[in-house]
């Protein structure tokens, strides 16, 4: 599984509709101070569930939205698809059946988010789980941005810890954990309220 495309509209300051050949093998992104360079890496981040608008050089979610300069207007919503390449089919359980996944984000002011995968509407805990388990996603040690080697120097012992599982693919496995334990704490509730119940009743 590869990243094969990337489109965006009206994401920070690709304000019209472009599409980006990703091309199998290292890939390089030149041009000016300002082009935009890091916004297409936060473009990449944010279609794979950030949540964080700090990392995403924000204060809130909606500055990812085209905020208009002297000629243009600003924009009322951002929309990014990321397409993955799945004709090794090597994608996580679930999403194991198509050639190409078609993972999109859009955002329309005062609304939110909102996820699809292949055009089905879907979370964004989904979309974070399926770059999780591809060891990939918004947090990937594999998405290194200025500043990122000395914070990482710089980190915590458990902090350094969450780069490798992150790495290792078992991100996923731990969210998924930690939704099974909320479950089975509340099925513990439901079973000890029945027993209050019955013993009512007798
Ligand atoms: P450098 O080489 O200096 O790091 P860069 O090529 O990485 O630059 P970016 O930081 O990605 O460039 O892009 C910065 C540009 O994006 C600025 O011109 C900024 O005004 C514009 N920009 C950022 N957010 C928005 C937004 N919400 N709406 C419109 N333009 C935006």
């Amino acid at each position: 599984m590869h990243f094969a495309r990337l489109r965006l509209s009206g994401f920070k300051s690709f304000v019209d509709p472009t599409e980006l050949l990703i091309e199998p093998g290292l890939t390089g992104v030149v041009g000016p101070n300002g082009c935009g360079k890091s916004n297409l890496l936060e473009a990449l981040r944010w279609v794979m569930g950030e949540n964080r608008a700090k990392s995403l050089r924000g204060t809130g979610m909606e500055d990812v939205i085209f905020a208009g300069t002297d000629r243009r207007g600003a924009r009322g919503l951002a929309e990014v698809t990321l397409v993955l390449d799945n004709i090794t089919r090597d994608a996580p359980a679930g999403w194991n059946d198509e050639d190409l996944i078609e993972v999109t984000r859009r955002i329309e002011r005062d609304s939110g988010s909102a996820y699809r995968i292949n055009g089905r509407d879907v979370r964004q805990k989904d979309v974070q789980l399926l770059f999780a388990d591809a060891a990939t996603g918004a947090h990937s040690p594999a998405l290194v941005s200025q500043g990122r080697i000395g914070t990482l120097i710089n980190a915590k012992p458990q902090d350094r810890r969450a780069v490798l599982e992150e790495a290792a693919g078992i991100t996923g496995l731990h969210s998924r954990r930690r939704e099974a334990e909320n479950r089975l704490r509340g099925a513990e509730g439901n079973l000890a309220r029945l027993q209050d119940v019955i013993q009512a009743m007798a």
